[in-house]
């Protein structure tokens, strides 16, 4: 066997804190190979999607000014609503992040006068503003378009007599954000997600379902597109641009509503039509195609680190055995210094900016300090290792990606390492 104790030695992790590791990993051997599998499942999917849109090498090149006829872009939103078996897509590097793909998919398939519906709880922080629960410039309230949410049961269930309650004459889109984002509540397999959905449409079935699919991608076999959600929105510095991508968003689903998207994000009349993809390409194609395993070893880390912290007491969600729908891992370590020491240990592990100390600070759509911890070779990607972590109780932290599990691997062990030598806990 290949001795690594000696290499884990060079980077900081003492023998205690790596055969720790080990032990943890010994029990994970079933599953990483669950893991592997599905990965291997979205692999095919990805590569048939390709072959069905007739990816060609001309496909890789850039357009530039207006766009107009981008052979790469027409053929990649194609590849898209194959990937996600919807109608239509809209894949854009002018869709510059998560919030900004919401936001369209929103501002382009609400009018005044709808309303607009979370039927499990408080959406993503940055959404706030875009709705307008906390009151923003060119929200949604702005332009009247009214917000209900109904929060999910204690056990975290669906509040079903809630939701039947609030959806009215004026509700026009229900959305549903599939991963915990900062909350300590369950992410939503696709299976409850398509619960919801066909429950929300036996009682209006003219509404539109939006799921917020950030950090899902790729996780489980389907996407809830497949069981009845009408938009599925991300980020492709997240799971689907497979760490390459280096801008972003995508929106996938019925075909008015991507064209509805695409008339807000270009212009009325213009819509797909215009809209330069410059040099993204490659890295756009490349990126979907490595997802399915990108994706896979961040989902290895994210269980690794759970299994380890639960071993030392401290409350993780999702927990150890959970079966896992986002490659998001919570750990609470109840005081600042916890979630300082992780997000330190986390920075220490990068290829890029290792040497940085992360500082809490007052990030944009936030309203706490925030800790934030990334070496990437893309700013600001968190497929890329990454671990954020608001200084507010309960003093959680947000873990996520890895490139490759052995990178997940290291920034898990250094942040143990960190931990024990500040005495937080021990091994
Ligand atoms: C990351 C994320 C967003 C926002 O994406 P950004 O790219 O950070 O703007 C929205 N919802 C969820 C669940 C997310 O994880």
């Amino acid at each position: 066997m290949v001795e690594l104790s000696g290499k884990y030695k060079e980077l900081g992790i003492s023998e205690k804190v790596y055969r720790f590791g080990e032990e943890t990993l010994a029990s994970l051997r079933e599953r990483f190979d669950e893991i592997d599998r599905i990965a291997e499942y979205n692999q095919l999917k990805v590569v048939r999607a390709m072959q069905l849109a007739g990816v060609s090498e001309a496909c890789l090149l850039g357009t530039t000014g207006y766009g107009y006829n981008d052979l790469g872009r027409d053929t990649l939103e194609k590849v898209y609503a194959a990937v996600f078996e919807t109608e239509d897509a809209l894949v854009r590097p002018q869709i510059t992040c998560g919030t900004h793909a919401l936001a369209l998919a929103l501002m382009s398939n609400l009018r005044p006068g709808d309303e607009l519906l979370s039927p499990v709880g408080k959406p993503y922080d940055t959404l706030e503003e875009v709705i307008g629960i906390r009151p923003s410039r060119g929200s949604l309230a702005e332009y009247g378009v009214a917000y209900r949410q109904v929060d999910l049961l204690p056990d975290g269930g669906f509040d079903y007599e809630g939701i039947r309650a609030a959806i009215g004459e004026r509700t026009r889109l229900v959305t549903i954000q599939r991963s915990k984002g900062y909350q300590t509540r369950p992410t939503l397999s696709v299976a409850r997600i398509g619960e919801l959905i066909s429950f929300v449409k036996q009682i209006k079935p003219d509404l539109l379902v939006m799921v917020d699919n950030c950090y899902g991608e790729f996780v489980e076999l389907t996407e809830p597109s497949q069981v009845g959600a009408d938009m599925v929105v991300g980020s492709l510095i997240k799971n689907p641009g497979g760490g390459l991508a280096p801008i972003g968003g995508y929106i996938a689903g019925k075909r008015e509503c991507v064209e509805n998207a695409a008339c807000r994000l270009t212009s009325p009349g213009l819509a797909k039509e215009v809209g330069a993809s410059l040099g993204v390409l490659p890295a756009f194609y490349q990126g979907l195609f490595l997802a399915p395993t990108v994706t896979a070893s961040a989902l290895k880390g994210a269980v690794f680190a759970a299994n380890l912290y639960e071993k030392l007491g401290f409350s993780v969600v999702p927990d150890g055995q959970e079966s896992r729908h986002d490659i998001i891992q919570a750990v609470t370590f109840g005081t600042p210094e916890g979630v300082i020491a992780f997000c330190e240990g986390i920075q220490a592990a990068a290829p890029v900016d290792s040497f940085v100390k992360p500082e809490p600070w007052d990030m944009p759509g936030y309203d706490s300090q925030v800790i934030m911890a990334a070496g990437a070779f893309v700013s600001g990607s968190s497929i890329e290792l990454s671990a954020d972590g608001p200084i507010a109780p309960p003093y959680a932290v947000y873990f996520q990606g890895g490139l490759t599990f052995p990178h997940a691997k290291l920034g898990i062990l250094k942040s143990l390492q960190n931990l024990t030598d500040r005495g937080i806990c021990l091994v």
